[in-house]
């Protein structure tokens, strides 16, 4: 990888720019990506799955590493060639041009497998939803997102950012920032500055139907946030469901942590 010329040039000789419709914000520091790709391994020679590689920075980052089969998922076909480039030819990087959000990550790799990724912003959440929620689970993902999301991911009962997407998070996943990024470090600088969130599934996670349940509950809950839950919960029982859950009817939503939470989804069951 050392031999390679830097993101810069490699974007210029290609003629490419960022294009806001893709979320593009460009990591060009391989100092930056290395230390992102210590953070998220290590590897032991899994697989990892890398979404919206782009330019290809922690891409080159991964293949310094001790990472097994590196997949590519860009859906930007301008990238195709370039990220070509990185390929030796030993068949450990593979490129598939696709959405991330419509791709079967079971069907890319064989065996477990790592996610790590600079989410392009305006799909991050709904990417985090899929992976924390679809049929799928990775060892541990490696997210980069806006610092608002990063701090609604891990965020406590009582905390302002605390809400659906924390609780779906940490019902999965035991999740924390490990990483605070300026917009500075990126090209183009974004309006806000970014967080790298580490996520590794708990061995205890909820089934599918028991997910769905909680998704049910948790939209009610936080749907109306300040009102108590007797009121927020209405359709789903009201106070006869928080009764049966041992939650106190009068709490409010962020008031409730995610036992709290799972065991009123369990009460929807009954
Ligand atoms: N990983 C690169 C870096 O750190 O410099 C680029 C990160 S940029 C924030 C987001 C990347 O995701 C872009 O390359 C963009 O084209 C790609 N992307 C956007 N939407 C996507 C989607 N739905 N599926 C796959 N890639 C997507």
């Amino acid at each position: 990888m050392t031999d390679l010329p830097s993101l810069r040039e490699t974007l210029d000789a290609h003629g490419l720019s960022a294009k806001k419709s893709f979320g593009q914000h460009f990591l060009l520091d391989l100092n930056v990506t290395r230390k992102i790709v210590r953070l998220a391994g290590p590897f032991d020679g899994r697989a990892v799955i890398e979404v919206g590689p782009g330019p290809g920075g922690l891409t080159r980052a991964l293949l310094e590493s001790d990472a097994g089969p590196v997949v590519l998922v860009e859906k930007d076909p301008r990238f195709i060639p370039l990220l070509s480039e990185l390929d030796d030819g030993s068949g450990r990087l593979s490129i598939v041009e696709a959405d991330a959000l419509k791709v079967r990550e079971a069907e890319l790799v064989q065996g477990p497998a790592h996610l790590v990724s600079n989410l392009p912003y305006n799909v991050g959440t709904a990417l985090l939803i899929k992976w924390l929620t679809g049929p799928w689970t990775p060892c541990a993902l490696t997210l980069m997102f806006q610092k608002e999301v990063a701090e609604r991911v891990v965020a406590a009962p009582g905390d302002d950012a605390y809400g659906r997407l924390a609780v779906i998070s940490q019902a999965v996943c035991a999740a924390r920032i490990v990483m605070h990024l300026p917009a500075a470090a990126f090209t183009p600088p974004p309006k806000v500055a970014s967080a790298v969130v580490h996520l590794v599934p708990l061995e205890q996670r909820p089934s599918p139907e028991r997910l769905k349940r909680l998704e049910r509950v948790t939209a009610a809950a936080f749907g109306q946030r300040r009102k108590m839950l007797r009121s927020s919960l209405k359709q789903l029982g009201g106070a006869a469901l928080c009764e049966a859950a041992g939650i106190e009817p009068d709490a409010r939503a962020e008031t409730i942590d995610i036992a709290g939470f799972l065991r009123l989804a369990d009460a929807l069951s009954q």
